[in-house]
C-alpha cells in the first residue's frame, strides 16, 4: 500500500488528477512542482491513510510511519536541511486537504520542528533572532490550538496583552526579546492548563499533528459543513507536509492571496492582497489590514497602502507569469496562495476559485471567447444549482446578519418581512403595502393567496416535497421548510426558537437557498439576467435533446416560464384553479353535490371560470404545447374548515351548518393519497372530467379563432388500469366532438395518462394502446413504490439519509434503480405498442440535475419543472447530453 507521495521539482508522484487520493491541495501541490513552478518541496499522506487512521482508533500504523520517514529523508536530500538539526533544521508546514475544499473547516500548523535548540539555530543561521521566535511563538500558538485542542484565545490574549504592555498595535512591532518572553509565557500556560509540558522532540510533534489533521475531519465543524453541502463523510482528508518558507523574515517578505479573475464580478483582472512581513493567514485572519497586490485590487480600506507591485515590482511580474501560467493549465480561474521569502516567491496553493453565479457564466463565457475552453467544457463548468442564485433575489453578502435558526433550503431566494401567522393576515398586509414573510406550522392548498403574498414563506414542518416547498418553488418564492427549532404558537400569536421569542409584526429573514432564518430585516439586491447570461444559455441549448416544459397553473407563472426559455407546459394543475375566492363555493357546492343534476348544476357555474383560465394560459403558451391534467386531489381538499366558511357555504347551500358538517363527515377518509383521487373521481362522477374536457377545448378553439396556435394535452392523472382510461377517454372525445360541432371548428390535441402508480408502470404496454402520451408523475411514483407518504417521511427520511440507507431524499433525487426501474420499463414497453409515444416526467424530479441526467438515458422527450427552474433544467438537460455522448 502506497501511504505516501512525493512532491519536489526533482521527484513527484503525484498530479491534478489524483484529487480523491492526495486531496485537491496535495493533487495541485504535486501538479504545481510538474510545471516546475517554485513549490516547497515535501510529501502527501494519502486520504486512504486518514481512514486507515480511523479505522485502528485513531492510531498511525508502522507502515505510514516508515512511509513518511523515507519521505522526510528524501526531503532533506533535497533541501539540504535536517529535521530536528539544530544548527540547519528543517521545519515543516502540515496541512490538510480533502477531494474538494471545505474552507476553513480543518486546520493548518506552520513552523512545525521548532524547539528551544531549532530556534537558536534558525536565528544563527538567519542572523535575524526576531524572525526565529517569531515563528516559534507562531508555531507554539498553532499547535496548541491544532493539536492540543485549547482555543485559539487562550494564547492570542496572552500577545495582546504584551502589545498593550508595550504600546504597539501591531506584533511585528514586537522584539526578539518579546517574543522570547512570550515563548516562556506560552509554555507556562500550556503546562497549567495541561498538565503536560509542550512537546520538543520534532519527530513526536509529527505524528501528533498528523493525527490532529486526520481527527479534524471528524471534527463537529467539518461534519456539519459536509452535511450542508451533501459532502460524503467517507472521504477523509489528505496531510501535506511541506517545507516552510518564511513570509515574516523582515519587509522583503511577504505572504498573500490572489484570484486570476475577480470572484464576484468574474471580470477579467487580476486581483488580491498581501501582507510585507508576515505569515500564513495573517491576510485572510484580518490581524492587519492587508495591502492590495496591485491598483485594480484598490478598495476604500486599503487604497491608502503599498500595492506588491510598487513594493516590490520583480516579484510581482513574477507573480504574473505564474497565475497566467496557472489559469491557462487549468482552464479557469484560479484562487493562489504565495509567499515571498526575501525577494523569492513560492506558490503554496492554487485551486479553482469559489465565485458568484453571475461570474462563473462571465467566467466561462470569456474563457470561450479566449480559445481556453470549448463551450462543451464551459458548459460542463457550470454546477446546474448555482443558477439559482442569478434567478431570484438574494441576501445582500455585505449585510451583519444574524442566525437564530436553520431549515430545510426549500426554495432559494431570500424573503424578509413582517410575521404574519395567518394567510388572510398576510394578504391584508401585503395589501396594504408591507412586506410579509408566512410563518406556519406547515401550509395546505388554502394557503396559495397568503404564499403568494408573501415575500417568504417559513413552516416548522414539511420536508423538501412538502406543500409549501412545492408550492414555493413554483412559485419562486423563498422558503424555508421543515425549521423543527420553531414553536409556533398561533393563539399567542408568536414563534420562540432557541430562547428567543418573536411577536406578529416583528422581523424576520429566510435565505431559501441556505435553509438559514434571521432576525430582523436583511437587505437585499435583485436578480438580474445579463447578456451572458441568456448567451451562455443558448450555448446550452445547442447540446440538448431533451425539451424542457414547465409546470405552472396561470397565464403569470407561464410568462415567467416563458422568459426562462419554457418549450410548452408540463404539468397544469387544474384544482389550484378551485380555491380562488368566487369559485371556491360553487367547488364545494359540486362536492355536497347529492345527485348528478345539481353537481351538473354546480359544474355549469365553474365552467366558464376555468375556460377563462385556459384561455389565459393558452394565450401566454402561443405555439406551444400545454398539457392539462384533470381533477386530482381529493375533493376533501376543498372542504370548508372554520366556522365561518361552514356558515357561509350552509347560507349559500340554504341549508342547515349541521349538514354541512355532516357531508364533510362522510367525505372524510383513512388515506386520501390512496383514496377516492384523480381518475377514480373522473370514473364515479364523469361530469367533473366532462366540464373540464369542454373549458378546455372551448377555449382551445376559440383561442385558435383569434389566431392563438394552440396544442392542448388532456392528460388523466392515478390511471391504474386500461379500463379506466379507456372509459374517461371516450368520455372526452365525446365532449370533444360536441365542442368541434358545435364551434364548427376542429382543431389538434392529444389524450393521454400519468404513470404515478406501479401498476401502471408494469402495464403500460397495455396502457399505451389508449394513450397518445405518458406523463411520468414520479412524486406520486415514489410515494407508491416505497410505500411511503412524503407527508409524514419526514420523521424517518432524514436519518435513513444520513445513515446511508439512502444516497438522497428519493423526493428531491430520482431513486434510479427503484423508481426509474419502472420508468425504464414503461418508456420501453410504451414504445413497442406505440413507436410515437411523446414522453415527459412532471414530478419534481423534473427540474434536479442528476434526475434529469437520468430522464436523458431513459430516453424521455422532455423534462417539466417549475418556472424558476427552467434555466437549471435547460442546462443540466445539455450537460446530460454532453455527458452521455
Ligand atoms: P487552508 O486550507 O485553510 O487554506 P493552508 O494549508 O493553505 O490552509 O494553509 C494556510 C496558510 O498557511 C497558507 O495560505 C500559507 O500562507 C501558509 N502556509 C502553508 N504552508 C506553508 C509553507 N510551506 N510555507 C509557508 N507558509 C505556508
Ligand atoms: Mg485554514
Ligand atoms: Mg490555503
Amino acid at each position: 500500500m502506497k501511504w505516501v507521495y512525493l512532491f519536489s521539482k526533482e521527484n513527484t508522484e503525484g498530479n491534478k488528477e489524483m484529487k480523491n487520493l492526495l486531496g485537491g491541495k496535495g493533487a495541485n501541490l504535486a501538479e504545481m512542482s510538474s510545471l516546475g513552478l517554485n513549490v516547497p518541496p515535501g510529501f502527501t499522506v494519502t486520504t486512504e491513510a486518514c481512514i486507515d487512521f480511523q479505522k485502528a482508533g485513531n492510531q498511525i500504523s508502522d507502515s505510514i510511519k516508515q512511509q513518511v520517514q523515507e519521505a522526510l529523508k528524501e526531503v532533506e536530500k533535497v533541501t539540504g536541511k535536517v529535521f530536528g538539526d539544530s544548527k540547519n533544521p528543517l521545519l515543516f508546514s502540515v496541512r490538510s486537504g480533502a477531494r474538494v475544499s471545505m474552507p476553513g473547516m480543518m486546520d493548518t500548523v506552520l513552523n512545525l520542528g521548532m524547539n528551544d535548540e531549532t530556534v537558536e539555530g534558525m536565528s544563527e543561521l538567519t542572523g535575524d533572532a526576531r524572525f526565529s521566535w517569531d515563528s516559534y511563538r507562531r508555531f507554539i500558538q498553532m499547535y496548541a490550538n491544532v493539536v492540543m485542542g485549547f482555543n485559539h484565545s487562550l494564547l492570542e490574549a496572552t500577545l495582546e496583552d504584551l502589545k498593550d504592555a508595550r504600546g504597539v498595535d501591531e506584533d511585528t512591532e514586537l522584539t526578539a526579546e518579546d517574543l522570547k518572553d512570550l515563548v516562556t509565557v506560552y509554555k507556562q500556560i500550556i503546562l497549567e492548563e495541561s498538565g503536560r509540558s509542550f512537546p520538543t522532540d520534532p519527530m513526536d510533534q509529527l505524528w501528533q499533528a498528523i493525527g490532529a489533521v486526520f481527527r479534524s475531519w471528524t471534527n463537529p465543524r467539518a461534519i456539519k459543513y459536509r452535511d450542508i453541502n451533501g459532502i460524503d463523510h467517507n472521504w477523509g482528508t489528505a496531510v501535506n507536509v511541506q517545507t516552510m518558507v518564511f513570509g515574516n523574515m523582515g519587509d522583503d517578505c511577504a505572504t498573500g492571496v490572489c484570484f486570476t479573475r475577480d470572484p464576484s464580478t468574474g471580470d477579467k483582472r487580476f486581483f488580491g492582497e498581501y501582507l510585507i512581513n508576515a505569515q500564513g493567514e495573517d491576510v485572510v485572519a484580518g490581524i492587519r489590514t492587508p495591502a492590495p497586490i496591485n491598483d485594480e485590487s484598490k478598495n476604500d480600506s486599503n487604497r491608502n497602502l503599498k500595492t506588491l507591485k510598487e513594493a516590490m515590482g520583480e516579484t510581482f511580474d513574477e507573480l504574473t507569469e505564474v497565475y497566467q501560467k496557472l489559469e491557462a493549465h487549468y482552464k479557469d480561474m484560479q484562487d493562489i496562495e504565495f509567499t515571498i521569502e526575501k525577494g523569492n516567491l513560492f506558490i503554496l496553493q492554487t485551486r479553482n476559485g469559489k465565485r458568484t453565479a453571475s461570474a462563473a457564466i462571465k467566467i466561462a463565457s470569456d474563457l470561450v471567447g479566449e480559445g481556453i475552453l470549448s463551450k462543451e467544457e464551459a458548459i460542463l463548468k457550470i454546477e446546474p444549482e448555482l443558477l439559482n442564485q442569478l434567478l431570484h433575489p438574494r441576501l445582500d453578502p455585505k449585510a451583519d446578519k444574524k442566525v437564530v435558526a436553520k431549515g430545510l433550503p426549500a426554495s432559494p431566494g431570500a424573503g424578509a418581512g413582517e410575521i404574519a401567522f395567518s394567510s388572510e393576515l398576510a394578504i391584508s398586509l401585503a395589501e396594504s403595502g408591507k412586506k410579509v414573510l408566512l410563518v406556519r406550522q406547515e401550509t395546505s392548498p388554502e394557503d396559495i393567496g397568503g404564499m403568494n403574498a408573501a415575500r417568504g414563506i417559513l413552516t416548522a414542518r414539511g420536508g423538501m416535497t412538502s406543500h409549501a416547498a412545492v408550492v414555493a418553488r413554483g412559485m419562486g418564492k423563498p422558503c424555508v421548510a421543515g425549521c423543527s427549532d420553531l414553536v409556533i404558537n398561533y393563539s399567542a400569536k408568536t414563534v420562540s426558537v432557541n430562547g428567543k421569542t418573536f411577536k406578529e409584526g416583528d422581523h424576520l429573514t429566510i435565505d431559501g437557498a441556505s435553509g438559514e432564518v434571521f432576525e430582523g430585516l436583511v437587505p437585499t439586491i435583485d436578480a438580474e439576467i445579463s447578456k451572458e447570461f441568456a448567451n451562455f444559455m443558448s450555448w446550452a441549448d445547442e447540446y440538448r435533446t431533451l425539451k424542457v416544459r414547465t409546470n405552472a397553473d396561470n397565464p403569470e407563472d407561464s410568462e415567467v416560464a416563458n422568459n426562462f426559455g419554457a418549450e410548452g407546459i408540463g404539468l397544469c394543475r387544474t384544482e389550484h384553479m378551485f380555491f380562488e375566492a368566487e369559485r371556491i363555493l360553487a367547488v364545494r357546492e359540486m362536492i355536497f353535490a347529492e345527485d348528478v343534476m345539481s353537481r351538473e348544476k354546480a359544474l355549469s357555474k365553474l365552467l366558464p371560470f376555468q375556460k377563462k383560465d385556459f384561455l389565459g394560459i393558452f394565450k401566454a403558451m402561443d405555439g406551444k404545447p400545454v398539457n392539462i391534467r384533470l381533477l386530482d386531489p381529493p375533493l376533501h381538499e376543498f372542504l370548508p374548515h372554520s366556522e365561518q366558511e361552514k356558515n357561509e357555504l350552509a347560507e349559500y347551500l340554504g341549508i342547515d351548518i349541521r349538514e354541512v358538517e355532516d357531508r364533510a363527515e362522510k367525505l372524510q377518509e383513512f388515506n386520501p393519497m390512496l383514496g377516492h383521487r384523480g381518475c377514480r373521481l373522473g370514473v364515479t362522477y364523469p361530469e367533473i372530467y366532462k366540464m373540464q374536457v369542454r373549458a378546455i377545448m372551448e377555449a382551445a378553439v376559440e383561442s385558435s379563432e383569434s389566431n392563438i396556435t394552440v396544442m392542448p394535452e388532456i392528460m388523466i392523472p392515478l390511471v391504474a388500469l386500461k379500463g379506466e382510461l379507456a372509459i374517461l377517454k371516450e368520455d372526452a372525445l365525446e365532449v370533444i366532438k360536441a365542442v368541434f360541432k358545435e364551434k364548427g371548428k376542429e382543431i389538434k390535441y392529444k389524450i393521454g395518462t400519468m404513470i404515478e402508480l406501479p401498476r401502471a408502470a408494469i402495464t403500460a404496454g397495455e396502457i399505451a394502446k389508449e394513450a397518445e402520451f405518458f406523463s411520468f408523475g414520479t412524486n406520486d411514483l415514489t410515494q407508491t413504490t416505497f410505500g411511503l407518504s412524503r407527508d409524514d417521511a419526514g420523521k424517518f427520511l432524514p436519518e435513513y439519509v444520513g445513515r446511508g440507507l439512502m444516497p438522497n431524499d428519493p423526493f428531491v433525487s430520482l431513486d434510479q434503480s427503484g423508481v426509474g426501474f419502472l420508468v425504464e420499463h414503461a418508456v420501453k414497453e410504451g414504445k413497442k405498442t406505440n413507436a410515437n409515444m411523446h414522453m415527459g416526467i412532471c414530478g419534481e424530479h423534473g427540474g434536479e440535475p442528476s434526475s434529469i441526467d437520468f430522464c436523458h438515458r431513459a430516453g424521455l422527450d422532455y423534462v417539466s419543472c417549475s418556472p424558476y427552474r427552467v434555466p437549471i433544467a435547460r442546462l443540466a438537460a445539455a450537460q446530460a447530453a454532453l455527458n452521455n455522448k
